[in-house]
């Protein structure tokens, strides 16, 4: 399969120099697996996700074993931009298209279930993860702007939706002083949290619900049958069910899911702590994503820095400076931070499909997978996993909701896709930078 995601930017059973491992409070080393195993199910991948689905597997009593090829949270779950957003990546409008009414409905109410499962697992197994509400969408021209009104009006009529308020210029710029901004929304039912404080969070409730926990773990080999086998280099599960839980980092483990589901690599940097100089960016503790293709986000630390995620670059290995990849988004949104240091810097593999739609799907009668949720995993892969857990003790509704969405192929299959998304994503930042 060429390159191997899991091991080419990162170093072996270890988490990124990001901010967030920097001030999560560490949970001891998992063992490995050294022998051979029976489970009810075998959970391959400690993100939210496999983290997920183990936990509320073991809480309904069946044996479960999380298997994970270097520690938890290593993925895109501990690297992330901590943003709990509302609704599905895709928006209702555009869902309302592609499935119709009556599924667009559904699929609206499991976004907003996403959004209460994870505070309601903060809340019950006391993750002190920073959890804050409010998430700003910020828009560069008027004409965006006049879309995010008409689009929060969608919401609330429609969807009985009234969290989000529309803001003008000086609305935004209450919260966000950029020049670069010239109105948007302020939803109030979205979130932002330390996303790896949260991933170790979900562990620690898992391994106190019975989960077998193995670090150090790469599942290299998946035999089908009524009764799954699962090969690591130190022993082996079998089990009645498996759920697949690798988003970004699967590689060559499922074709049919990567097929659809690609990664790319998205970058983040921790300033220097501002003091006071906070209000200069961001006037209230509130998250601020915006409408660029190649999407700004950014948010305040609990330590007062700005954790600022955005830039491209394309291909699987990182760039060699993710400072400067990050510093240029970040100067057209903050001029005035030009002086500011980095003290962090940090990439990450997430995973998209052709809709943005997450891509669920029963590969065999007992093996499910879950991944592909573009950029919009703390809420979806959370409930993703809660969903595949549910749909394994027989009640599927939810996860039938999900996997009827379409998701077509990339074209040209697993070994085109990169070279392709390459050049359409240098095409849509192009836009971006003309304006278009
Ligand atoms: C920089 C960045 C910023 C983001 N910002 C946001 C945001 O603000 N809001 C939002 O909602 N989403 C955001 N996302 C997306 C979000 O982080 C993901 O959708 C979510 O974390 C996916 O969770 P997961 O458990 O499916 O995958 P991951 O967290 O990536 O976990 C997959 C795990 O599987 C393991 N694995 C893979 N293959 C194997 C194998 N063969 N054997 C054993 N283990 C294996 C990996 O080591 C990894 O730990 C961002 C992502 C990135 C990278």
């Amino acid at each position: 399969m060429g390159m191997n995601l899991l091991y080419s930017n990162d170093r072996k059973g270890e988490y990124p120099a990001s901010w967030y491992a920097a001030t999560a409070q560490p949970l001891d080393r998992f063992p490995a697996l050294t022998e051979d195993v029976k489970a009810d199910v075998c959970v391959v991948g400690a993100g939210y996700t496999g983290l997920s689905a183990a936990l509320h597997l073991a809480k309904a009593g069946l044996n479960v074993v999380l298997l994970e090829a270097q520690r938890v949270g290593f993925g895109a779950s501990g690297r992330n931009g901590g943003q709990l957003g509302t609704g599905q990546r895709m928006e209702q409008d555009g869902l309302e298209k592609l499935v119709g009414q009556e599924d667009a409905r559904k699929l609206w109410d499991l976004s907003e279930d996403a959004k209460t499962l994870v505070k309601s697992l903060i809340a019950k197994h006391g993750i002190d993860c920073h959890l804050k509400s409010g998430v700003a969408h910020a828009c560069f021209s008027k004409r965006e702007m006049a879309e995010e009104h008409a689009y929060a009006e969608h919401l609330q009529t429609r969807y009985g939706y009234d969290e989000i308020t529309p803001l003008d210029l000086d609305g935004l710029q209450a919260i966000c002083p950029s020049p670069a901004y010239k109105g948007g929304s302020l939803d109030m039912g979205a979130a932002h949290l330390h996303p790896l404080a949260y991933a170790l969070g979900l562990a620690r409730a898992a391994k106190s619900a019975g989960v077998r926990i193995h670090e150090g773990s790469e599942v290299l080999e998946l035999q089908e049958g009524s009764t799954a086998r699962l090969r690591c280099a130190g022993g082996t599960v079998t089990a009645d069910h498996v759920v697949l839980a690798c988003n970004g980092y699967l590689g060559g483990l499922n074709r049919q899911v990567a097929a659809r589901v690609m990664p790319i690599n998205n970058f983040i940097a921790a300033t220097e702590p501002l003091g006071e100089d906070t209000a200069r960016v961001l006037a209230r503790d509130i998250a601020v994503a915006d409408t660029k293709f190649v999407i700004n986000y950014f948010r305040l630390s609990h330590d007062k820095r700005l954790l600022f995620g955005g830039g491209e670059s394309y291909g699987y290995r990182f760039p060699s400076d993710i400072e400067a990849t990050v510093r240029k988004p970040m100067l057209e949104i903050f001029p005035h931070l030009r002086q500011v240091k980095f003290d962090y810097a940090w990439g990450g593999t997430l995973a998209i499909t052709m809709k943005r739609m997450p891509y669920l799907t029963r590969l065999t009668p007992n093996i499910l997978s879950a991944s592909g949720y573009s950029g919009h995993g703390v809420g979806t892969a959370t409930h993703a996993g809660q969903l595949m857990a549910q749909a394994i003790q027989g009640q599927a509704e939810g996860f039938d909701t999900l996997s009827r969405v379409p998701a077509p192929g990339f074209p040209g299959g697993p070994a085109m896709r990169a070279p392709l998304l390459a050049l359409a994503m240098t095409w849509f930042a192009l836009r971006d930078r003309l304006g278009i």
